[in-house]
């Protein structure tokens, strides 16, 4: 297990998910009732740009440092707020160079009754993510395998709330066992919202995912992607996605109005594509 996410943190694809991230958590928000996010990967919490990793790869500055160059259509930059807002609050609490991961935005966006239960099996990851989140009641940290913790946790006891996977893909058989554990969980928890983030090396890979979960009957999808044309040259991921399950129901219109916004402000070359399509079990 060699993937240590301070190498890619803020980059094109961090950004994708974890502004997706905050709608859904806003959208959680609008209504009184408790919710309970399940980040099966957590990662580390919070990253700092300025560390060897991040400068190593500079992966943050094709990602959020382009959003920050000017800002977007005011449309777009409504849609942007609550993930700019935490990224404010991230730097004026932990210093200008930091970057929130996952289950730093969650803890943020959390209200006194919500809840966050965050795995991470990498040891020292699993510190640095404990730190993050201190010592919240709200928040739990697990070292532990994610899958197991998916298990273990569907459905939580608010029955309302998110389960965000995202596997480091180190592994050849990751898009099986995505599927495999997902649908799973689906199974224990029908009408919670998840998102499965997913890079795009190999389309064949995306379509045998959405095969099977379609296959288990699984409908309510809402298939969010970006490819920014990276240069082939230059190595390291082009294309990503997420895949959302019972959707907040004003998601899809607003990623209509973000990826195309997103996909030309992170654009790396002139052929920059989005894909936002919901998938219904009637096609
Ligand atoms: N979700 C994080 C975010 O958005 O800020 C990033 C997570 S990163 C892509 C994937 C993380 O999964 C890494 O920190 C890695 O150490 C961890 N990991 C790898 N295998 C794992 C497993 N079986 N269970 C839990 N965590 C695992």
């Amino acid at each position: 297990m060699n993937y240590r996410h301070g190498f890619h943190a803020g980059n094109f694809a961090d950004v994708l998910k974890h502004v997706v991230l905050m709608r859904v958590l806003t959208h959680l928000n609008a209504k009184d009732k408790p919710w309970r996010v399940i980040d099966s990967h957590a990662g580390a919490g919070r990253y700092d740009l300025g560390s060897e990793e991040a400068l190593k790869t500079h992966e943050w500055r094709d990602g959020v440092a382009r959003l920050e160059q000017a800002p977007l259509a005011p449309q777009v930059e409504d849609l942007l707020k609550p993930w700019r807002e935490a990224l404010v609050a991230a730097r004026s609490r932990h210093g200008s160079e930091t970057y929130p991961g996952s289950p730093w935005l969650c803890r943020h966006a959390m209200r006194a009754n919500d809840r966050l239960i965050a795995a991470e099996l990498h040891e020292n990851t699993y510190r640095k993510l404990a730190q993050a989140l201190g010592r919240d009641e709200r928040c739990k940290a697990l070292e532990i395998d994610g899958w197991t913790a998916l298990r273990a946790n569907v459905p939580p006891k608010e029955r309302r709330g998110l389960v965000l996977i995202d596997p480091p893909f180190e592994e050849k058989d990751e898009f099986a066992t995505l599927a495999a554990e997902f649908i799973a969980a689906h199974r224990k928890w029908p009408t919670g919202i998840y998102a499965l983030w997913y890079p795009i090396k190999d389309e064949r890979a995306v379509a045998a995912l959405l095969d099977s979960i379609l296959d288990a009957g699984i409908g309510r999808l809402l298939r969010l992607e970006i490819d920014v044309d990276r240069p082939d040259a230059a190595g390291g991921l082009s294309a990503t996605g997420m895949l959302l399950v019972n959707p907040p129901w004003l998601l899809a219109q607003e990623a209509e109005i973000l990826l195309p916004a997103l996909c030309e402000r992170l654009a790396q070359g002139p052929r920059p594509r989005y894909r936002c399509e919901a998938i219904r079990p009637d096609g």
